[in-house]
């Protein structure tokens, strides 16, 4: 694990990433692996920012020479109203985990990096999704599924946030009222539960054996999500590999080139 600054006192760094908590994120790790690999003299370090204060910590890291950070929870809405030059999908889904300060630039590297993850897996369009949660990943996720033409059924502890991405693409996002996973070929945790070792009332029960359960967390334990999607048959999958995608398409669109994956794959894993 990382150290962990607060904002008035980050370090002179180039890249970090900016979450609330934090302390679990590997990206500093990864970040630092792939530097390495590319003999880049850069540092990257994780900084805690709590959501009332992210638009001064930007400004602030901004004037202090940071070029680029990657937004973890809770802050990529909150990011996306900060930046003025957001990219499309980034003014689509009003979500935002990777920005370049100079100049308030934006783009989201989560949703095609989970994207790909689904292409391995071989879970394809033209199915069903059940996605939990609806903060920020689950935004970007629900819109990029819904345009890869899956059909998105998402589930919210906040249903009126749900709504609000349902409106998004009302023709492929449609809202549910319990969490059922009956018929589908893929069920994504994008609550944070799993970061504080909770766990959603699934009916695993009700899921095919085909079903593959996802959760965007990671960590040394396996979450009881997964846990429990285990116990019942299905094929589970953690964060890891989205994190290893995201982090390697945010690299490149900071600096150009080819990030070095299996660097920074072998920094987390
Ligand atoms: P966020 O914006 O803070 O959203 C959190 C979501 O979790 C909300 O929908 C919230 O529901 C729900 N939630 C929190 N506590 C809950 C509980 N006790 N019961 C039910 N629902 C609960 O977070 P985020 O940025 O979307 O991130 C979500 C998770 O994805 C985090 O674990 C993050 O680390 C992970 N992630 C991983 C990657 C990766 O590369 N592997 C990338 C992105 C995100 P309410 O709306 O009701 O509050």
């Amino acid at each position: 694990m990382s150290d962990v600054y607060n904002w008035k006192e980050a370090p002179k760094a180039q890249f970090a990433v900016l979450g609330d908590p934090v302390a679990h994120s590997l990206s500093p790790q990864m970040h630092m692996a792939a530097f390495k690999a590319l003999n880049l003299p850069y540092r990257y370090v994780a900084i805690r920012v709590p959501l009332a204060e992210l638009h001064k910590a930007l400004d602030h890291l901004a004037g202090i020479g940071y070029v680029g950070v990657n937004l973890t929870l809770p802050l990529k809405e909150s990011g996306a109203e900060w930046i003025s030059n957001p990219d499309p999908f980034v003014a689509q889904v009003g979500a935002v985990n990777t920005i370049r300060l100079a100049g308030k630039s934006g783009v989201n590297t989560d949703a095609p990096a989970f994207l790909d993850t689904l292409e391995d897996l071989k879970v394809h369009p033209d199915t069903d999704v059940l996605l939990l949660g609806a903060g920020g990943s689950a935004r970007a996720l629900a819109v990029a599924l819904a345009e890869a033409e899956y059909r998105v059924k998402i589930f919210n502890r906040t249903r009126s946030k749900a709504e609000e991405i349902a409106k998004l693409a009302p023709k492929r996002i449609k809202v549910l009222k319990e969490p059922d996973p009956t018929g589908v070929s893929l069920v994504v945790n994008a609550t944070s539960v799993s970061l504080s070792g909770e766990d959603l009332p699934i009916d695993w029960k009700k899921a095919d054996r085909k079903t593959v359960a996802y959760d965007l967390a990671y960590g040394p334990e396996m979450p009881q999500f997964l846990l429990n999607a285990a116990l019942a048959g299905l094929k589970v999958m953690d964060g890891v590999e989205m994190l290893v995608r995201q982090g390697g398409r945010s690299l490149e669109w900071w600096l150009g080139g080819r990030a070095p994956l299996e660097e920074m794959r072998s920094a987390v894993r």
